[in-house]
């Protein structure tokens, strides 16, 4: 892989390396992607081989050689081999940004960033590679039945590749694992078995149950029922029986049993999968630390929210007006575009925020949780918070605890 960039002064540029030189080799090891080039670049020592010369450089351990590749993974992006019953992207409308439809189940991916992966494109040079390396794991294990893990992911390697999870649990690699419920085919039973199987490997850092997310657009796809009170009671209640395994939040709200308190999420594992999130936000609503200057200073503010957390941010919004004298107002968007299954905020387009808040009183401002945007600040349907502002004549503003 080519280098693109080399920063002044570093390593690599005080002992010579150059813009489009290419890394072969560092002290021995072929490098062939980004988890390579990171893993074996720490050493204080490196012989670095490349195309044309060989260079040999002393640094601190652990200090970046200061250079930056063509690609962030150094190779291609790995996509998944599966086709889930529940898989979210087959359930997309067309005509979305392209990223939105790309299925990665790349262990590196994992390790930088935090993905969820399968497993079931690995081989088993990749497990003793995660091994060798001491990579943490982020796993999508769905359940721990083989022939059950066959069939919801649809592919005939699913099952098999579960002794790779049972393997890097054993080498005491730390694990987070996620398993997205389906009623009626990875519940009640087969969820307790799951748990009872992963729970004895205390690698298995936290354990994630999350619903299944349905939009309108199933046609042609395994039929699967939407949970119940009952069914997400049910849920929240095993789970609660098993150190390091969390609910997801739309499961409490769904049971309208109480969001735990803070200590019951150890640290917030599963943050990122909706676990927590709401306690995590009250927190910092709370203590104050969820407004800044300018909104102190407002007299109406409003609050757009999914269907499923309107509850808690209405009530989180009376305590803060008690103690600010700000007026809230908080709006319930609900999904239109996904269907109104779909009652995540993260999961709302501009289209529907603009549509359903047209015309109304909507204050000084207008604050949406930034879990429905990208890193380019766009909404799920291309369009900007400039889009919105501009539609509703609202100023709007980001928050991340919303
Ligand atoms: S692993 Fe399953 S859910 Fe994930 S992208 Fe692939 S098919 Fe979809």
């Amino acid at each position: 892989m080519k280098i693109v960039s080399v920063q002044k002064n570093s390593p690599a540029d005080l002992s010579g390396i150059c813009v489009d030189d290419v890394v072969l080799a560092i002290n021995g090891h072929n490098i062939s992607d980004v988890l390579d080039y990171r893993f074996y670049s720490t050493a204080e020592k490196l012989t670095i081989t490349l195309q044309n010369r060989t260079i040999k450089l002393e640094k601190d351990a652990y200090q970046d050689l200061g250079i930056t590749f063509e690609t962030y993974l150094m190779d291609e992006k790995k996509n998944c081999r599966n086709n889930c019953i529940f898989c979210f992207i087959d359930q997309m409308p067309k005509g979305l940004r392209d990223t939105l439809y790309f299925k990665d189940d790349d262990a590196r991916l994992s390790f930088l960033q935090g993905n969820y992966i399968t497993l079931t494109n690995l081989s088993d040079r990749d497990v003793e590679r995660i091994i060798k390396m001491n990579l943490s794991v982020n796993v999508s294990v769905h359940t721990t039945n083989p022939e059950l893990r066959h069939a919801m992911l649809n592919n005939r390697f699913a099952g098999k590749t579960l002794s790779y999870l049972f393997k890097i649990a054993r080498a005491k690699i730390a694990l987070n694992c996620q398993i997205v419920l389906c009623k009626g085919w990875n519940d009640g039973k087969e969820l307790l078995n799951t748990l009872r199987d992963l729970t004895v490997y205390k690698s298995i850092e936290s354990i994630a149950v999350v619903p299944v997310g349905l939009t309108k657009f199933r046609e042609g796809l395994t039929s699967l029922d939407v949970f119940t009170k009952q069914d997400a009671i049910d849920v929240v209640k095993l789970t609660q029986k098993f150190d390091r395994v969390y609910a997801a939040d739309e499961f409490y709200l769904l049971a309208e049993l109480p969001i735990p308190e803070d200590n019951y999420y150890n640290n917030y594992p599963q943050y990122e999968n909706g676990v927590g999130m709401l306690r995590y936000h009250i927190e910092q609503f709370e203590d104050g630390t969820g407004l800044d200057d300018e909104l102190c200073k407002a007299k109406n503010i409003s609050i757009a929210t999914g269907v499923a957390a309107y509850d808690t941010i209405s009530a989180l919004a009376l305590k803060l007006q008690r103690k600010t004298k700000i007026n809230f107002t908080v709006f319930k968007i609900k999904n239109r575009f996904f269907g109104e299954t779909i009652t995540v905020a993260g999961l709302l387009t501009a289209t529907d925020i603009i549509d359903q808040l047209k015309g109304k009183q909507l204050g000084e401002y207008l604050l949406l949780t930034k879990y429905m945007l990208n890193s380019d600040g766009l909404f799920l349907d291309n369009l900007s918070v400039a889009d919105v502002e501009q539609e509703l004549g609202v100023k709007v503003k980001v928050q991340e605890f919303l």
